[in-house]
């Protein structure tokens, strides 16, 4: 992937003058930091960024631009990016599966929060000789709904083990924190509350009151209907926590990576051919910038851009599948595209900021993406 140094006012400028033949991520730095604004506005606490969501330089340079200083990074690599452009960033290492030799590597570049989720990980964090006063926050996992797919399959402590990790965290003379990730794209505040009424019932059932509630990422970015209302989740999770906690209610920290992101990124594929049986084949697939549109959804923010302008035909819906030759590479269900879209136009694709260049492989010689810069998403 390059980075074009052009800077163009929309997507439809560079595609009308380019004509370009492999797909394009185009990138919107005012719509980032646009967005970053909005959270450090809004959100009633620390905002630190997922990095996992894209760690692309040019993201994490508007980020800091932006304003945002703490960072959730999971990996060495990640650590290291970050610390690379801000000495002086904050770091949340909130992979709660770690390597000995991934702790030591931590302990060089300082984590201001580790989170811990099994007794085991607790015992190697307590064995490594971490800075007296570090935060160590406990992650909690529930069974709740809501989310597009939800992490609690994979970490997490339930409620009872959590209790007795989180006295150990106490004793051990560490301050002590809770975490929670309720999965991602969250469309109801709902799932925060139910987590923060839970996180509030382990602390006092561990008789321990609680420097910080971290509560995670999973804010929604606009995939299909209306915007996503992230104020109205930032303010119930404000009063969810005034609420649960009362007098004892702990400083509050986020860590969204899609919410952030997601708008910030539009991306262009280019259609190879519409076939015999109306199915549509682009040049772009689940194996590159469309990677999650199979497990989250498919997004309804989708434009057809011909030679002569945007296509308007009424939607017919269609079979589209990617370039590469697994039959896996297709979208969930039909997409509906204008009736007259043709081989050689873009289908233009809405807020894929997130998990797109992060995860794109170079399956069958394709996911080579050009990212182009622009004013604006669309
Ligand atoms: C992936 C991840 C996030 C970011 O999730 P989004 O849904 O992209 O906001 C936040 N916290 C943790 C611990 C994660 O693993």
């Amino acid at each position: 992937m390059r980075l074009s140094p052009a800077l163009w006012s929309t997507p439809a400028a560079y595609l009308n003058h380019a004509a370009p033949d492999l797909p394009v991520l185009f990138f919107s730095p005012a719509t980032l930091q646009d967005t970053a604004r909005r959270f450090l506005a809004g959100f009633p606490g620390l905002v630190t960024y997922a990095v996992k969501a894209n760690d692309g330089d040019a993201v994490l340079d508007n980020l800091m631009t932006a304003g945002i200083e703490a960072f959730d990074v999971a990996s060495p690599f990640e650590m290291e990016k970050i610390r690379a452009r801000n000495p002086r960033a904050v770091l949340h290492y909130n992979n709660p599966v770690r390597s000995e030799a991934e702790i030591r590597i931590a302990l060089g570049y300082g984590m201001a929060s580790w989170s811990v989720d099994d007794p085991f990980e607790l015992d190697k964090l307590l064995a490594a000789g971490l800075p007296d006063r570090t935060e160590i926050a406990v992650r909690l996992r529930l069974p709740v709904a809501g989310a597009a797919y939800h992490f609690g399959a994979k970490f997490g402590a339930d409620p009872d083990l959590a209790v007795a990790l989180l006295k150990r965290v106490a004793e051990a003379g560490f301050v002590p924190a809770m975490t929670f990730h309720p999965g991602t794209q969250c469309e109801a505040a709902s799932a925060w509350v139910t987590y923060i009424e839970a996180s509030a019932d382990v602390a006092r059932r561990a008789g321990v009151r609680l420097a910080r509630l971290n509560v995670g990422g999973g804010f929604p970015s606009h995939r299909t209907g209306d915007a996503p209302a992230l104020e109205v989740i930032f303010a119930a999770i404000g009063e969810a926590t005034a609420r649960a906690f009362g007098a004892d209610a702990p400083a509050l920290v986020c860590e969204p990576g899609r919410g952030l992101v997601a708008e910030s990124f539009t991306l262009a594929a280019r259609i190879k051919a519409i076939r015999h049986d109306g199915s549509v084949f682009l040049n772009d697939g689940i194996y590159g910038g469309l990677a999650e549109l199979p497990i989250v959804g498919n997004i309804d923010r989708i434009t057809v851009l011909g030679e002569e302008g945007w296509r308007t035909g009424a939607a017919v819906e269609r079979v589209v599948f990617g370039p590469t030759c697994d039959s896996l590479d297709r979208l969930k269900g039909a997409v509906g595209l204008p009736a007259d879209a043709r081989p050689g136009d873009y289908v233009v694709f809405r807020g894929l900021g997130a998990y797109s260049t992060a995860t794109v492989t170079r399956f069958n010689g394709y996911g080579a993406i050009e990212i182009v810069t622009t004013d604006f998403p669309g």
